[in-house]
């Protein structure tokens, strides 16, 4: 099944892309397509009915004064210069200027688990930011905090409108990748100064980012970047991939915890 299998629904705003969108069981949401592109190139596209472009929806406003709220459809290359941390740092770090044109905010955190790899690194900048995603499940709009939406994504379908963050004090982003443009991050590490303490979190060590809560309270007791690293792996058990083997991962991820920690001014 191809994409011309699909029957192609174009919503001219976000209510219409909710109402389209419906329970999402037989939909495939297209945002810019470097995900689902190669999937019809190789054959793989979902076999679902519809096929929801949200191109035309106008959910790709960013708006940074004061609190930040960004629309599904806004393009990686619009926040990278949005000066919004640790999500610029997150989506400058995607690929290349080409790819971060097409792909969108909603296309990353919905960004289905690969073997080749882990993708959606800019996970790991809203939660470390505490971030709120407005998101349409079953035709009615709600806003859930990140973590909650990372956890209720293979339960439920969801169509995500947009997220809203409270501007981090201070932030700092860390990631480990291969020279190539064209290759995805390893793992990355975000850090978030919030009005209630820091908050950590890891891309790369799971099948979606995940809060890294050890490090988070060590910083909080007062440890510096060297002692709060070491908790980085608690509860974690990274899986080999074609990127990088869960050993490596092991190693690694401390060093990006602590040059995060560091490059944030500590805890
Ligand atoms: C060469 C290359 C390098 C890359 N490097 C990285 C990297 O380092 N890090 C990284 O994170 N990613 C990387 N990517 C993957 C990808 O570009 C990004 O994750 C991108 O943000 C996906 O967004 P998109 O709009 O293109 O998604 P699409 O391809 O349109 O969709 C991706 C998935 O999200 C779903 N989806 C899209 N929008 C929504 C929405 N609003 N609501 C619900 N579901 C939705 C789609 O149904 C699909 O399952 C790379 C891709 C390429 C081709």
């Amino acid at each position: 099944m191809g994409l011309s299998d699909s029957e192609i629904l174009m919503p001219a705003s976000g209510a219409d892309a909710v109402r389209a969108f419906g329970d999402g069981r037989d939909v495939t949401v297209f945002a810019g397509g470097t995900i689902l592109m190669p999937m019809i190139a190789y054959r793989r596209y979902p076999q679902r009915a519809r096929t929801l472009m949200l191109g035309r929806a106008g959910l790709n406003q960013i708006s940074a004064d004061g609190n930040v709220a960004v629309g599904a459809m806004t393009t990686l290359a619009a926040i990278a210069g949005s000066g919004v941390e640790p999500l610029a740092a997150a989506a400058r770090d995607v690929a290349d200027p080409e790819i971060r044109a097409q792909a969108t905010l909603g296309g990353n955190l919905c960004a289905p688990p690969s073997r080749q790899g882990p993708r959606g690194d800019l996970q790991a900048a809203l939660l470390a930011a505490r971030a709120e995603v407005r998101c349409a499940v079953a035709g009615r709009e709600r806003i859930e905090p990140i973590d909650e939406f990372l956890a209720g994504l293979d339960a439920e379908p969801r169509l995500v409108l947009g997220v809203e963050l409270e501007r981090p004090r201070r932030a700092a982003y860390s990631s480990q990748r291969r020279p190539h443009a064209h290759s995805y991050a390893v793992m990355a590490v975000a850090c978030a100064e919030l009005a209630d303490g820091v908050r950590v979190a890891a891309a790369g060590v799971a099948k979606r980012a995940v809060r890294l809560r050890s490090v988070e309270r060590a910083l909080a007791d007062g440890a510096a970047a060297e002692q709060a690293s070491a908790g980085a792996l608690d509860g974690l058990e990274p899986q080999d991939d074609a990127l990088a083997s869960s050993w490596y991962r092991r190693e690694v991820l401390p060093v990006l915890v602590r040059r995060a920690i560091t490059q944030l001014g500590g805890g």
